[in-house]
Formats: C-alpha cells, structure tokens, sequence
C-alpha cells in the first residue's frame, strides 16, 4: 500500500529524528508546568525567559490559585493571601520595584475583649500584659523541650505539659488559651493537635512592618506574572485539572489534565500539599518514599474567613486587630477579627477562624457563618453601632478541591526535612514547588514566589 506523500514524509522525519537525534539548544525544550499560581507563573516565566517552550495546566478557570482578590464595593479584598509579611523578602522588593502601593498594617494596634453572657468586657492592661508574660514563658517552655522531644509529639502535648506542671488554671487558663490562638493557632492555621512540637516553627522569624497591597494582589502580582509569562509566548490552559503524571515515558513526562495528554521533556509541579494528600493526581511510577513521607508529614492548615462589608454608620474599636475571648457555645469560632477602617479607610471586617473551628461541620449555612460573625460584634460594641452588613463573603478553603486547605504545616511524626524532600527533584524529570517546598519562607507567598525561581534554575540548569 502506497502512503499518502504527508504521512511518508512524517513517518521520514521521525526516522531521521530516531536515527540522528539532535541536541536540544540551550532552552528549547518544552516545558510543562501544573498550577498557576504564584509558585507555577513564576517557574513559568524565569523557563520562558531562559527560551523554552512552556505550557502551564490549571484546574481552575482562573490563575492566581490562593491569591484571591475580590472586586467589591468596599474596594479590592482579599480571599485568600492579604498580607506582605515583613519587608525582608522578595515580594516587599518587588512591589517596590514595580512602584505598587503598599498600606502599612500594624500587627500591634488593637484591643481585645472578653464576650459575656450580655456582651463583653474589656481585658485590662494589666491582665493583658500578665497573659503575655505567661506565654512568653510557655514559648520558652516548649523551645527547651523541643531540645529532646520525640517527633511524634504534638504542640498540645507540650502545652499540656506546661499547664499540668505549673497549675494553670482559671483567669491564668482563659489567658494562655487565647495567646495560644493568636499566636500560633491563627498563624499556623492549625491546632496544637495537628503540629509538630519538634518542627511546627522551624523556620526563620519574620522581621520588618507587615503592608497590604493597596489595589489587591490579583491586579498586582498576579497580573504582573500573567501578562510577562504570555508576553514571553508561556501558553496557560485553564480547566485543566491534572489527573495523571507519567514520568520517565518516551517523551519525559506525559500529564492528563482535562482529558488530554500533554507532553514535555520536564514538568514543574506545584500541587498544594492538600492535594498532594488527597491521591486525586496520580503518579507514575509511584511517588518514592522519600517524597511520599515528605507530603505524609506537611499537613494542610486552614484558615477561613467571613469578610463583612458595613454601612458608614457602623462603628466599632480603632486600630487594626480586635481579639476576643469567644463563649464556650461560639465552637472556637469569632476569636479574631481585622479592620480595614484604619488602613483603607472603608468599614470593612474580616472575621478569621482557624485550625480545626474552621473545619465547619457540614451543613453550616454562609448565612449561619454570617450572623455568627455580626452578633459577636454586636456583643462587643452594641447592637446600635453593628448595622446589617451590606456585603459579605465567606471562605471555605478546606473544602476547596484545587487546594484542600489553606496553608502547610509542619505535622506530628515529622523530621523536620519534609520541605527539603518535597523539594527534591525526581530524575531530572519532576521539579517541585510550591510554597510547602519553601525552608525561609514557608506558607507564604514569597516562599512560593522564591520557590518558582529554584525550581525554573534547577530546570534550566539540568536541561541547559
Ligand atoms: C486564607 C488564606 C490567607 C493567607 N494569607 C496569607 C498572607 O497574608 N500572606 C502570605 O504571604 N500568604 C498567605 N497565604 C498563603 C498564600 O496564599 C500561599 O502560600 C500562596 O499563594 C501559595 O502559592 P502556590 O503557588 O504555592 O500555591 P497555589 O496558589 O495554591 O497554586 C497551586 C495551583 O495549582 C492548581 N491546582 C491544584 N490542583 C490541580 C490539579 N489537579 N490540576 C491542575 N492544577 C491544580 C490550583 O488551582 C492553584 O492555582 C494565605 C492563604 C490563605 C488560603
């Protein structure tokens, strides 16, 4: 049978290629990367940059993955990443560069009270700075056990420990509770049952004023990384969820994402842990047992929000931060509460609730989320000076199927090498990032920023 002359002369070329492979140029290759978020467009523009060929596969209908930022009446608010922690890393650097505005946001300023059967009190000064001495010492408490702990153990253990030898109790219990909530429970997204005693903060401390992007993250940072990647000719699939990663085929690394087969010579991989854990992506051959273990041992924080958008009229406490010791019937939820009044000028409230309180039991109704949030304030401040909300949102990150989660962490049974090992790359074949991979700037986003550019250099080291 004759063929037809196109398909003879395919079939000749793949011979030739067969027969005499050609050395690839420097960055000719193509390039695959899954997730376009913060840690994927940057992978993927430092490899466009450098002259591959990339493409980039998200699940989403939208980039940007935990970078959120809503257009809303109330100006740009955050769903997901609000803050630039510090001024020592590479967001606050470039947002400098690139001349974006940045709304300082004390950490410090705020008040905190205590809720009531009838509405709430005050803590006073006095009792406020004995709860901070206290925690101090619970911190150095758990630094010295940290010294010869087994990594089983969990924060509540050591906690636990601190409590039973010093008889805390009472007033002194209510305190270390809610220190313990902001400090590391809002922080850490988790519960000290869920985190590592040995390892939970094992990373360096952030230094400098934290800031707010003033037009929102989405229309800086994320902007920014989307038109310079596509400038750079990097291709970005939308509704392109991953289901399958084959590495080591002919082609090196065949993906499935929304139905197609995608192929490149290497792949970049930034998976959120949360999905990671969830075997919703496969891969084959399996994962090794060093980065299987890696992924066992970071555990998914989660922190939620209810963002409340008030009248004009509506008034509550200055400053940044209300803290509020919350009533037992409240399930560990309206605890904390951040006010944009004295930043953007607009009433807006983001109520946070975070670690397990933020798993909410199915069936709990926005609505029910929405009104628990107000009638906490109303206990705070009166009902007279908490109108209705004329706008609301709440987050559900735990349930969210491109992210299961909010933030990692370091889980109990880790080593404390799990971000190393998520790192790792597999046969030159799978580059890991992601903020999870991130050892200086882990959870966060210049932690995914730095770890696009390390995984984009390995790439382009090894395939140079
Ligand atoms: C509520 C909340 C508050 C936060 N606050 C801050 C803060 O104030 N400051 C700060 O620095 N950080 C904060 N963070 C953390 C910060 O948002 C993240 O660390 C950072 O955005 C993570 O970027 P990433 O690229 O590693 O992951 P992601 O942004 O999650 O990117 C991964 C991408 O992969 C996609 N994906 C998932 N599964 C698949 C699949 N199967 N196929 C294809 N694509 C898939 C996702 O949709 C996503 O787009 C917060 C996060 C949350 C949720």
């Amino acid at each position: 049978m004759q063929l037809p002359r196109f398909t003879l002369a395919a079939a000749m070329a793949a011979l030739m290629l067969v027969a005499q492979p050609e050395p690839a140029a420097a960055g000719s290759g193509a390039a695959l990367v899954v997730g376009a978020g913060v840690s994927g467009l940057k992978a993927a523009l430092d490899l466009a940059t450098k002259g591959f060929t990339v493409t980039v596969l998200e699940a989403r209908d939208g980039v940007g993955g935990r970078i959120q930022t809503e257009s809303t009446p109330f100006g740009p608010l955050e769903l997901g990443a609000q803050w630039i922690h510090g001024t020592d890393n590479p967001i606050w650097t470039l947002a400098g560069s690139r001349s974006w505005k940045l709304l300082p946001s004390n950490s410090e300023s705020g008040a905190e009270l205590e809720a009531t059967a009838t509405g709430a009190k005050a803590v006073t000064d006095a009792e406020a700075a004995a709860w901070d001495t206290q925690f101090a010492k619970l911190e150095t408490y758990i630094a010295n056990l940290q010294a010869n702990a087994e990594n089983s153990e969990t924060l509540q253990s050591g906690v636990d420990k601190f409590v039973s030898t010093r008889g805390i109790a009472g007033r002194k219990k209510i305190g270390l509770d809610a220190r313990i909530e902001s400090n590391w429970v809002q922080e850490y997204a988790a519960s000290p049952s869920k985190l590592s005693l040995n390892w939970f903060d094992n990373e360096p401390e952030i230094t400098g004023e934290d800031s707010i992007l003033a037009a929102g993250y989405t229309a800086t940072l994320i902007h920014y990384l989307e038109s310079a990647l596509k400038a750079k000719g990097g291709k970005i699939v939308l509704n392109a969820p991953v289901t399958n990663i084959a590495y080591g085929t002919s082609a090196g690394v065949t993906i499935t994402a929304g139905g197609a087969k995608y192929t490149g010579k290497f792949a970049v991989i930034t998976l959120p842990v949360g999905v990671l854990q969830s075997g919703s992506v496969t891969f084959q051959p399996a994962l090794p047992s060093a980065k299987a273990a890696a992924i066992k041992y970071l555990g998914m924080g989660v922190l939620n929000k209810v963002i409340l958008g008030f009248p004009d009229s509506a008034k509550w406490a200055t400053g940044n931060w209300i803290e509020r010791i919350p009533l037992l019937t409240d399930a560990g939820r309206w605890r904390e509460f951040f006010s944009l009044r004295g930043i953007t000028g607009k009433p807006v409230i983001v109520a946070f609730t975070a670690g397990e309180a933020a798993k909410y039991p199915a069936g709990t109704t926005d609505d029910e989320l929405v009104s628990g949030a107000v009638s906490a304030l109303r206990g705070m401040f009166g009902a007279a000076n908490i109108p209705d909300p004329t706008y609301s949102y709440v987050t559900r990150w735990h349930e969210d199927p491109y992210s299961l989660g909010s933030y990692s962490v370091v889980a109990p049974g880790a080593k404390g090498t799990e971000r190393t090992a998520l790192a790792a790359t597999l046969n030159r074949l799978l580059y890991f990032a992601g903020e999870a991979t991130s050892k200086t700037w882990p959870s966060t986003v210049p932690g995914a920023w730095q770890s696009g550019i390390d995984a984009a250099t390995k790439a382009a080291r090894d395939w140079a």
